[in-house]
């Protein structure tokens, strides 16, 4: 077997290298091999040259079948999954899964959890009293049969490589390199045996990736890792110029789902989320629907008439939560101090910006998430009801709702809410949300 340090050798001089020293690395960090600074040193070469992509696609193969591949197969609709790469407020997970599976797919999502300014579904979900994300892949089967969908945490059997190698990344400063990036993500989501993934890779100031070129370079890495792979892929690439709906947090987040599922909700929310599952419908069932639009009405019809709503109740249902919160939201975690920030103008105005960012700070910081991993968070804290881009306001009509812990915690939350949304006497035109569809 080729030593270490010749493969690191060829990839810090820029070359390529073979499917076999491919294999040599990721089977070497499995097991323990390769020193941990030899795989440090590697990835510094790997984030320095990157790789092309028959070797980012050999990567994510060698990563992927480091742990256990689910396999569902027949009787059941598709397999597919949505991956987001994470924006502020996006709950579109606990919408589209069970919108998805009422449609007739079949959704083994399996999430993680937040960290930094990004809020994770795992930690959202658990605000559900008694909700258990934490599944063994024979529940996974079971539920995926008798529910149609899972939304749960990888589970330790699955991609060993990833935990091993996403650790010294961060230690090591190569969070950063796309190859790593996109066979990371993928070899996670080819772990659930997929038929198609639907990706929504976001951009812009609440996102990880800066720009739309950035996006675009990652999604189509992603792309061709799924289709080398043999899975039906396509990407989204959305906007993240404000919080996605009006909640951040996570019992926060879970009532706006519910919402949503009820039919109501943020517009540009619910229709990013009826095209997404358009996609994870026109690719899962390949061929069956004429176009993307006529997919997206059956999930149209599914949502409106209740069916995504029912998939959910049987989902919490069957995850051990608490499914009387799917009709009493109330029941879900309250914060101590529930009170509305005011818009402090004297004139009517147009919300002109708002940066999600800061907003996620703040959220972060009244304890809805987690600054390292294993930090324990408050479910009920957060914000709700926040306005939108291109909304009107008028002198002292409200900007949003603070969930906070006490007074103090809220008048923080207040100076920074008020500090991230600026105003424009003039009507703002707002964007769309998805910007381009790779197919
Ligand atoms: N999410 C992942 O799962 N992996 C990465 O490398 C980055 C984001």
């Amino acid at each position: 077997m080729e030593r270490a340090q010749q493969i690191i050798r060829i990839k810090r001089d820029g070359g390529e290298l073979s499917d076999g020293q491919i294999a040599t690395f990721v089977g070497g960090v499995v097991s323990g091999r390769w020193t941990p600074a030899q795989t440090g040193a590697m990835l510094m070469a790997i984030l320095q040259n990157e790789m092309n992509e028959r070797e980012t696609a050999a990567l994510e193969r060698c990563m992927r079948h480091s742990g256990e591949v689910l396999e569902f197969g027949e009787p059941g609709g598709p397999v597919v999954d949505k991956h987001s790469t994470g924006g502020v407020g996006d709950k579109v997970s606990l919408v589209l899964a069970p919108l998805a599976a009422a449609c007739g797919l079949r959704v083994p999502m399996l999430s993680g959890r937040g960290l930094g300014h990004t809020g994770g579904t795992l930690d959202k979900l658990e605000s559900i009293p008694g909700f258990r994300t934490a599944l063994s892949s024979e529940e996974i089967r079971q539920q995926l049969a008798a529910v149609g969908c899972v939304m749960g945490g990888q589970t330790e059997d699955i991609v060993p490589a990833d935990r091993i190698l996403y650790s010294l990344r961060d230690e090591t400063a190569t969070v950063e390199s796309l190859s790593l990036i996109s066979a990371s993500i993928m070899s996670k989501k080819l772990a659930e045996g997929l038929d198609a993934l639907v990706l929504d890779v976001k951009y812009g100031r609440g996102a990880f990736m800066p720009n739309l070129m950035a996006a675009e370079d990652l999604a189509r890495r992603m792309v061709a890792i799924g289709q080398s792979a043999g899975c039906r892929v396509a990407a989204w690439l959305t906007r993240m110029e404000e919080p996605l709906g009006g909640a951040i947090g996570n019992a926060v987040e879970v009532a706006e789902s519910i919402e949503i599922l009820r039919g109501g909700g943020p517009t540009a929310l619910r229709d990013l989320i009826l095209d997404l599952v358009a996609g994870m419908l026109h690719l899962g069932f390949d061929g069956r629907f004429a176009s993307m639009a006529e997919a997206r009405e059956l999930a149209v019809q599914r949502l409106d008439d209740g069916a995504a709503l029912e998939v959910f109740r049987r989902l919490v249902a069957a995850q051990g939560g608490d499914v009387r919160v799917v009709d009493q939201p109330r029941l879900l975690p309250q914060a101590t101090v529930t009170h509305p920030v005011l818009y402090p103008g004297a004139q009517p105005a147009y919300v002109a910006a708002i940066d999600g960012r800061l907003l996620a700070e703040a959220v972060l910081a009244m304890g809805a998430g987690r600054q390292k991993a294993g930090d324990p968070i408050d479910p009920a804290t957060g914000i709700s009801e926040l306005v939108a881009l291109g909304q009107r306001v008028e002198p002292g009509a409200e900007l949003a709702m603070v969930h906070a812990r006490g007074t103090a915690e809220w008048e923080r939350a207040e100076t920074a809410l008020v500090a991230a949304i600026e105003f424009s006497a003039q009507p703002v035109e707002v964007a769309p949300l998805v910007t381009k569809v790779l197919l």
